[in-house]
């Protein structure tokens, strides 16, 4: 597998591609590398010519100094990990490659999407995701790029960035990878400690028991019902849960639910912070 650090070198090797018609598939990701995250790259490497994965733990998307901070590193153990599964390239590039001195985040206007659940919670987060997301895109000029349903507010502000940026880029949406207790794969929960890891399952439990009481309940009955199951929990807090409307993310606010809305779920656990959603 080939490593890179350098944009320039990268895209000197890239182009050698371009000109024999080779299609580029494209995963990006931030590391701590799991099972979810290679299935994006099984499944672009099925649809693609040649892979490149990138491992950039982006600074402008955190908004909490200590998550950035504590986010787990593993650089090591994602090498081995993506040689093992067939992914051709790594670019991993350093703060300073992607962000070089007087740089500044970009300002993306995405209207609703941006203003409710990740967006009104974590003030900046997606245009720092945008910004690098839009970067990465620059350097590695994919065919198609590969993201987990998992983040989907972020898949649709990225879809909605290459359709702003008349990107010539598939955006393709891939199924949340679970553990086999229903917890969404994420490298945040390596931060968990060994209780809180066995708690963390109730996540997806709600999440299910509420898809099932969407056909009876209005949504502030679920919302009441979902923050009561986690009140059980005193070292769970609930951030926020949600019903919107997958194309546009319009939140349902007191209405019935109907069918194909999904619920999104935000829950920190001893100061990690998790991330679900279901469809209903
Ligand atoms: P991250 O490293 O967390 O920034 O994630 C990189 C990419 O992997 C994003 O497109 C995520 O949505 C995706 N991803 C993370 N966890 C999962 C999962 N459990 N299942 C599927 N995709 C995931």
């Amino acid at each position: 597998m080939e490593v890179y650090n350098e944009i320039a070198i990268l895209q000197n090797r890239l182009s050698s591609l371009f000109s024999t018609g080779q299609q580029i598939g494209f995963v990006p990701t931030m590391g701590a590398l799991h099972q979810g995250h290679l299935a994006l790259v099984k499944e672009a490497l099925a649809e693609n010519d040649c892979v490149v994965c990138s491992i950039f733990v982006n600074p402008t998307q955190f908004d909490n100094a200590e998550d950035l901070l504590k986010y787990p590193r593993l650089e090591v153990q994602d090498l081995e990990l993506l040689t093992e599964v067939g992914c051709q390239m790594v670019f991993m590039p350093s703060a300073q490659e992607m962000y070089p001195e007087g740089f500044k985040v970009e300002h993306y206007e995405f209207g609703s999407l941006q203003q409710v659940m990740e967006g009104a919670s974590r003030p900046g987060h997606f245009d720092g995701v945008a910004t690098v997301v839009r970067k990465l895109f620059d350097a590695v000029k994919p065919h198609r790029a590969y993201f987990g349903k998992k983040d989907y507010q972020q898949l649709l502000i990225i879809k909605a960035m290459v359709h702003q940026m008349q990107l010539p880029i598939e955006i393709v949406p891939c199924e949340t990878f679970r553990e086999t207790d229903g917890l969404a794969m994420s490298s945040r929960n390596l931060r968990l400690s060994a209780n809180e890891r066995t708690l963390a399952p109730v996540i997806y439990q709600i999440l299910q028991e509420a898809s099932t009481m969407a056909a009876r309940w209005n949504t502030l009955q679920l919302k009441q019902w979902v923050q009561k199951q986690l009140d059980r929990y005193p070292s769970m807090e609930l951030v926020y849960f949600e019903i919107a409307n997958p194309e546009d993310l319009s939140l349902t606010l007191d209405a019935s639910p109907s069918k194909n809305q999904m619920g999104f779920i935000v829950v920190k656990i001893g100061g990690v912070r998790l991330i679900d959603n279901i469809l209903l």
